[in-house]
């Protein structure tokens, strides 16, 4: 089914499990698709090897962080595995709709499911694959510890139950056949086309 509204949406919001392959998968949507942009969410936890404060996240301390809730800097917010926050900048979709392109936003589903619920124009993309996969990629990515990624995989298996709630779902298990789904998914949403990926 194709469905068009002739208008871009509000925001873009890529979610899944952990592991399913959003970073991946966005990172080189970003290099095929001008009209979008990265919103930098704030974030508790530590820095992995190779990422920098302010291009993967702004690397806040829980103090700093409780600060922008209460200054009501934050779009969503939520509290992940081992306790770590995450939060959508107001800043960020500020930034990015001031330049004329729209935000694609990386969240786990509580926060996606929240933005689709409230945010007007907002489309929500499941990123999809399967428990044994999951795991065998967050083994080999290595960066957290075998607990941590315990708990994400224990939390994936209730998120993977959630795909049906979001508007479309994209199977992560080719990596560049999925890169050009997702391509192409953002590229019609930008040109306010949609293809419904259930019916
Ligand atoms: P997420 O952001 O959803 O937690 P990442 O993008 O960090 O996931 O991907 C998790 C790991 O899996 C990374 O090491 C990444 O290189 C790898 N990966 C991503 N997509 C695929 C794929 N289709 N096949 C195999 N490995 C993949
Ligand atoms: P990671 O620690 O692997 O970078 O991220 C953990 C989870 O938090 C991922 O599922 C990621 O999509 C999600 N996440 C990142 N930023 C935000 C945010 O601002 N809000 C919400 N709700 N989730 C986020």
């Amino acid at each position: 089914m194709t469905s068009s509204t002739g208008r871009p949406p509000s925001v873009i919001v890529v979610t899944g499990p952990s592991g399913a392959g959003k970073g991946t998968l966005i990172r080189e949507v970003l290099k095929r698709v001008p009209g979008v942009a990265h919103s930098v969410s704030a974030t508790t936890r530590d820095l992995r090897p190779g990422e920098e404060n302010g291009r993967e996240y702004h690397f806040l301390t829980l103090e700093e962080f409780l600060d922008r809730i209460e200054r009501g800097d934050l779009l969503e917010h939520v509290t992940y595995v081992s306790g770590h926050r995450y939060g959508t900048l107001r800043s960020e979709i500020d930034r990015i709709t001031e330049k004329g392109k729209v935000p694609l936003l990386e969240l786990e589903t509580e926060g996606a499911l929240k933005v689709k619920r409230e945010v007007p124009g907002a489309v929500t993309i499941f990123i999809s694959a399967t428990v044994e996969e999951l795991e065998r990629r967050l083994r080999e990515r290595a960066t957290e510890s075998t607990g941590e990624i315990g708990e994400r995989i224990a939390l994936a298996r209730h998120q993977l139950e959630q795909a049906d709630e979001f508007d479309y779902v994209v199977e992560n298990d080719d990596l560049d056949r999925a890169v050009e789904e997702l391509t192409e998914l953002v590229r019609g949403l930008l040109a306010g086309v949609g293809t419904m990926a259930r019916p």
